[in-house]
C-alpha cells in the first residue's frame, strides 16, 4: 500500500500512477487518483491491479496538475470500487495508508452532527470530519488540523482540497511519509522509491509531523503544532 501526491506544473495523473507503480512491491488490492481540473476535484478508482486503473483513466481521463493517489491494503472493509481511496466528502479528498482505531468513535461524532458514511471504511471518517470542520467555518489548513488531532491510530494522511489547486496536507502517525522537494513544484509520498523520477531531494516526516505542502513553500508543524525544520536529505536512488 502507498500514498502519493503531487503539486506539479505537469499533467498529475502519469505521474501519480507512474509513482504508485513503484509502490507495487508493497502490495495492494485496489488503487485510486483524484486530481483538481482547474478548481474542480475528480476521482478515478480501481480494483485489482493498476492496469485496471489505468485503462479506467484512458477512457475516462483525469486532467489537472495537483492530485493525489493510493494503492490500497483493505483492513476496514473489503476491496470494492466504493472503499478504494481516494475518499471523498464534500471539497475533501483524502488518502490514507494505516487504520483509525477510533473510526466508530468518530462515526458517532458526525451521526451526532446529522452525518451518515456511504463505505465501510475506517478512512471515510477522514474525509467526512475534515468536510465537517470546512462547514463551521475553518479554511482547509485548519479543518485538517482539526481532523489530524482526532484521529487515533496509525496513519499515512494527504489532503487535497475541491477550489485549491496549489494546497497538500500530509500527515504522519506510525506510517513512514516523506516530501519531495522540486522546482517550482513539490510532492508528497511514502518512501523516496515513490519520488524518484520527480526528485532525489526529500525530507522524512517525524512522528506526529504534518506538512502544509505548496508549490513553492512546505511548512511542516509537530503534534504540538509547533512549526518544525527536519533534515532535507539527498536520496541514491541509482535509477
Ligand atoms: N484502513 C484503510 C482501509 O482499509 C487503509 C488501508 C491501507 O493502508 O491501504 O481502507
Amino acid at each position: 500500500c502507498g500514498i502519493v501526491g503531487v503539486l506539479s506544473n505537469h499533467e498529475a495523473a502519469p505521474i501519480l500512477v507512474d509513482a504508485l507503480k513503484r509502490l507495487e512491491y508493497r502490495g495492494y488490492d485496489s488503487a485510486g487518483i483524484a486530481t483538481i481540473n482547474g478548481k474542480t476535484l475528480d476521482r478515478r478508482r480501481a480494483i485489482g491491479k493498476l492496469v485496471n486503473l489505468q485503462d479506467l483513466l484512458v477512457h475516462d481521463p483525469l486532467a489537472g496538475k495537483s492530485g493525489i493517489g493510493h494503492t490500497r491494503w483493505a483492513t476496514h472493509g473489503v476491496p470494492s470500487v466504493t472503499n478504494a481511496h481516494p475518499h471523498r466528502a464534500g471539497r475533501v479528498a483524502v488518502v490514507h495508508n494505516g487504520i483509525i482505531e477510533n473510526f466508530r468513535e468518530l462515526r458517532a461524532f458526525l451521526a451526532d452532527n446529522g452525518i451518515s458514511y456511504e463505505t465501510d471504511t475506517d478512512t471515510e471518517t477522514v474525509a467526512l470530519l475534515a468536510q465537517y470542520h470546512l462547514d463551521q467555518g475553518q479554511s482547509p489548513r485548519e479543518a485538517a488540523a482539526a481532523t489530524i488531532a482526532q484521529l487515533h491510530g496509525a496513519y499515512a494522511l494527504c489532503f487535497l482540497f475541491d477550489g485549491e489547486d496549489d494546497l497538500l496536507i500530509a500527515a504522519r502517525k506510525g506510517s513512514p511519509l516523506a516530501i519531495g522537494h522540486g522546482d517550482g513544484e513539490n510532492f508528497v509520498g511514502s518512501d523516496a522509491i515513490a519520488l524518484a523520477p520527480m526528485t532525489d531531494t526529500i525530507t522524512y516526516l517525524d512522528e506526529g509531523d504534518w506538512a502544509i505542502v505548496t508549490r513553492t513553500s512546505i511548512e511542516i508543524r509537530n503534534a504540538a503544532g509547533e512549526q518544525v525544520s527536519r533534515p532535507r536529505k539527498k536520496i541514491e536512488t541509482g535509477s
